[in-house]
């Protein structure tokens, strides 16, 4: 199974659900436009190297196509055409004026130095500056990717196609950027988590969690989930998994990040675990925050947690996810559950285009808001239909596409 074929098989389902026609599915089953670019750079001890990027851009009918970018040593081609397709549903979903796209550079960020990376990054837009701007295709950060990166993007295309900060999204707070977009993806996992959990009757006083990925995502998560009196018991990175049956200390456990490699490894105040043992733990609520594709038909019979939140982008594979629900789990899906990130990318762009800047404070708010509304919505949907959270939340994001693509007519 690859995310591809994942994420065509959610879509096929849930359009067949909608009964919308063939032609309607033809057209929101592929993507407007797709773009590999070579990217040949000088690296630092004065050697060529070339690596490949990506721009798939699914749909714009309801707005400018919106995305993150991923550098990741296994992003290709068919990977990103499935991403900018969640995408298009998860803007959808929220509700936020846009259509969906995603890029990679298939690259081990960790292997290059800052000024590899810079030069890379430069690369890219220069090789696709016309084919996306503020009207049109907007980056933001995603896995491997960060603040740094979408500095050096904004610098990039204006140097093309002259100011204009909407351009990108996830810049610095300190450049253009706006307070809260670095947490927002963390935090909307962390306030659709108590949504969910409130919904099902369990107190966070008594819900265990693991969360597998301790990056921004991950992170942010846990922080949220502690504060709301949640007990963090699990966490893993690259390293390992981390286990304390009392609760782990997530400032501590930050802290330590910042030391070292960057990992937590050597990390001694919790039990270490193997990274998959994570999976199987007994905890009430279940976050996979890291990579997609983690729960498969051959690890999905370990699964205990009875509640899992796709903070990640496709981390069940269908036929997992099939089994799961069979079995009574509930999973709130990536399209719903970590559209936190996106929907704050959309009022840093507003911002940007209104050149007023935002407080934490709104920020904070304004996505509290737009979540709780998606959630209402999706749950709605669930519970008149009685169908998955999953189904729910592509029925109501595919529908909306349609709608205006009926509305709008044909670009
Ligand atoms: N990469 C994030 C996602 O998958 C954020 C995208 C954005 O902010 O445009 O949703």
């Amino acid at each position: 199974m690859q995310a591809l074929d994942s994420a065509q098989l959610y879509f096929s389902r849930a359009a067949s659900m909608l009964e919308l026609s063939d032609r309607v599915t033809a057209l929101l089953a592929g993507a407007h436009r797709e773009v590999r670019v070579q990217l040949p750079i000088e690296m630092d001890d004065g050697h060529l190297a070339t690596f490949s990027g990506y721009r798939v851009q699914h749909n714009n009918a309801r707005g400018p196509m919106k995305g993150g970018l991923r550098y990741h040593e296994e992003v290709n081609l068919d990977e990103v055409r499935a991403l900018a397709s969640l995408m298009t549903w998860k803007t959808a979903v929220v509700d936020i004026p846009y259509g969906g796209a995603k890029g990679g550079i298939a690259v081990d960020p960790h292997r290059l130095s800052d000024r590899e990376l810079e030069r890379l990054t430069r690369k890219f837009v220069s090789r696709l500056h016309e084919v996306i701007g503020p009207d049109t295709d907007i980056p933001a950060p995603d896995m491997g990717t960060d603040w740094r990166a979408m500095a050096w993007i904004m610098n990039e295309y204006n140097k093309f196609e002259g100011f204009n900060p909407a351009c990108v999204t996830g810049k610095p707070a300190e450049l253009f950027g706006i307070p809260g977009r670095e947490e927002a993806t963390g935090r909307g996992v962390g306030i659709l988590s108590l949504k969910l959990l409130d919904r099902l009757g369990r107190q966070p006083q008594q819900t265990r969690v693991a969360i597998q990925g301790f990056g921004n995502v991950g992170l942010h998560t846990a922080r949220f989930l502690q504060l709301a009196e949640c007990q963090v018991v699990a966490v893993s990175d690259l390293s390992g998994a981390y286990y304390n049956p009392q609760g782990l200390d997530i400032q501590s456990l930050i802290q330590y990040t910042h030391q070292g490699d960057g990992t937590l490894r050597g990390y001694t105040e919790a039990d270490a675990l193997g990274g998959d043992e994570l999976l199987g733990l007994d905890v009430e609520l279940l976050i996979p925050a890291a990579i997609g594709g983690v729960i498969t038909a051959e690890n999905v019979g370990q699964i205990r947690a009875p509640v899992i939140v796709e903070a990640a982008n496709g981390p069940i594979w269908p036929n997992a996810d099939d089994q799961l629900i069979e079995s009574g789990v509930v999973i709130l899906p990536d399209i719903l559950a970590n559209a936190g990130g996106v929907t704050v990318s959309y009022f840093e762009w507003v911002q940007n285009r209104q050149h007023y800047k935002w407080g934490l404070a709104r920020v904070r708010q304004e996505l509290d808001r737009a979540l709780s509304g998606a959630f209402e919505a999706v749950w709605q949907l669930a519970s008149d239909r009685s169908i998955s959270l999953r189904m729910a939340a592509y029925m109501l994001g595919i529908d909306r596409v349609r709608e205006a693509v009926d509305m709008g007519g044909i670009r």
